[in-house]
């Protein structure tokens, strides 16, 4: 099992030791735990939250020598536009980075993770217009790995189902699917939309589409921010990828993909 998304004290919204997140992941049974700060530009092009990245690089090094489990370095990159994309690049030059998870976090209403964004909208038109809106944003690159949690919204929305379907936005699904799929771009199963260990997982008939046009490989991130969710629920999230008939779940190393047979 690969927890392929946490956040540490790095990220603005995170106080967790990476050494407690690396405890936490060997005793939940993973064999590997990719950090994945955060890297995001504002509209002024201001970093959202600043990433001391030459400390997070010498800090990830160490980390890696007595680690119990395999330890990477990754960050997620806001998805905006071409511009912030490659500033972001840029700041993580010369930086041996694993892994890139592109997300979408920022809509028109602000975070898609609180409440203005659900102001005055029902359950589907809030998912489609995050939806909507993070299409293009998607397009904006094609050096990341994988687009990060989708149903994104669905984390904190208001709604007592929370539970996001294919058919809430079929044609952009497609379009997004076949565009991360022409370019060697993965998509993400992201177990921090579940509250509780209880609460039914959806999005097998979105990875099921997915399968239908091409996509063979995913990968399982709890987005921890707090060591007690590192490997949340990351055993369910294969096995949902593995009834859609998902292939693969990916690692990687400076960038390049190792594929596991589901
Ligand atoms: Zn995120
Ligand atoms: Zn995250």
């Amino acid at each position: 099992m690969y927890d392929y998304h946490v956040h540490s004290e790095y990220s603005h919204d995170s106080l967790a030791d990476p050494r407690e997140m690396i405890k936490r992941a060997a005793r939940a049974g993973l064999q590997e735990i990719c950090f994945t700060e955060h890297v995001e530009y504002d509209e002024n092009m201001e970093l959202t939250s600043p990433l001391q990245i030459d400390e997070y690089a010498a800090n990830i090094r160490k980390l890696k020598e007595d680690s119990p489990v395999t330890v990477k370095m990754g960050l997620e990159i806001g998805l905006k536009d071409s511009n912030s994309f490659e500033r972001a690049l840029n700041l993580a030059k010369g930086y041996d980075v694993d892994f890139i998870i592109g997300s979408v976090h920022w809509t028109d209403e602000g975070d898609a993770y609180f409440p203005p964004f659900f102001e005055g909208r029902e359950k589907e038109q809030a998912y489609y217009r995050y939806l909507e809106l993070a299409l293009p944003r998607c397009f904006s690159s094609a050096d990341y790995q994988v687009f990060g949690h989708f149903d994104y919204p669905a984390k904190k929305a208001p709604y007592k189902d929370r539970a996001m379907y294919y058919n809430m936005a079929s044609g952009i699904f497609d379009r997004l699917f076949t565009y991360l799929i022409e370019h060697g771009i993965g998509i993400e199963v992201n177990t921090s939309v579940y509250r509780t260990m209880e609460e039914k997982m959806w999005g097998l008939d979105i990875l099921k589409r997915y399968v239908e046009l091409g996509g063979e490989f995913v990968t399982t991130g709890s987005d921890a921010h707090v060591p007690e969710r590192v490997g949340f629920r990351i055993k369910e999230a294969m096995e949902l990828a593995r009834q859609a008939g998902v292939r693969y779940v990916a690692t990687y190393e400076e960038r390049k993909p190792f594929f596991h047979k589901l």
